[in-house]
């Protein structure tokens, strides 16, 4: 079912985390595509400090000229907030007979329950939960029934079926963070060697994360 990863977030910037994560599903999984989709304006979080289009310029800079890697910025194009549901509902109708596979941190998969709509995702793709340093997936409550409903630990399923199951991957823990990035760049260091070099140029270049409070 030819299946495809769908890698959305901030990107606030994105950076080696993000990046690593990305490569090692595509090659684990044996996903013909990654899609990576910047978040326009997150309903679930603090608003970003680098703008939409910025941080768009940032992902396609960062996974230029990767095989496979591709850019969306259907979420960025958007006025209204962009939720997870409304975005797979359109990939769903775009590609009705690929497998989409829907990529998570453990931390994100953790706060599932928060989601717009989360119960109805698994009837439009697949999770893939990337486990993340300090995580550790739910053993009870809601996410550990759905993890029993859903779980697999096949590869194949995710080809097999065109949604519908949760798959765990351990991926190179890479302690990085655009938390911690944007911080870094405020207080005037140089965050050369977690982040490809083009996205380093257009931080440097734009100045963007240079205004906020340094950590004290
Ligand atoms: P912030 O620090 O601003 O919250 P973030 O990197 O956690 O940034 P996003 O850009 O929205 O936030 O992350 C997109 C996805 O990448 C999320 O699913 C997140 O769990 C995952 N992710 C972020 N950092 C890493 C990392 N170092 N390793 C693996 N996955 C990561």
């Amino acid at each position: 079912m030819n299946p495809m990863g769908i890698f959305g977030g901030t990107f606030d910037p994105i950076h080696y985390g993000h990046l690593r994560t990305a490569f090692e599903l595509q090659q684990a999984l044996r996903l013909q595509e990654i899609r990576f989709l910047p978040a326009g304006n997150p309903p679930h979080r603090q608003q970003p400090l680098a703008d939409a289009q910025l941080r768009l310029q940032m992902v396609r800079a960062a996974t230029e000229g990767h095989r496979g890697f591709v850019v969306d910025d259907r979420e960025v194009r958007k006025a209204s907030p962009s939720y997870s549901i409304e975005t797979l509902a359109e990939l769903r109708k775009e590609f009705p007979d690929r497998s989409v596979c829907l990529i998570v941190g453990m931390d994100a998969f953790l706060s599932l329950p928060k989601w717009h709509q989360w119960q109805e995702l698994l009837q439009l793709s697949h999770l893939v939960v990337a486990h993340r340093p300090g995580w550790r997936a739910p053993a009870s409550g809601p996410l550990g029934e759905l993890l029993v409903d859903h779980g697999t630990g096949r590869i194949a399923d995710l080809h097999d079926a065109t949604s519908g199951k949760i798959f765990i991957h351990a991926v190179t823990q890479l302690e990085i963070s655009s938390t911690e990035l944007r911080l870094l760049i405020a207080s005037q260091r140089d965050p050369r060697f977690l982040m490809p070099d083009s996205v380093r140029k257009i931080i440097m270049d734009t100045g963007c994360y240079l205004d906020q409070p340094t950590p004290k």
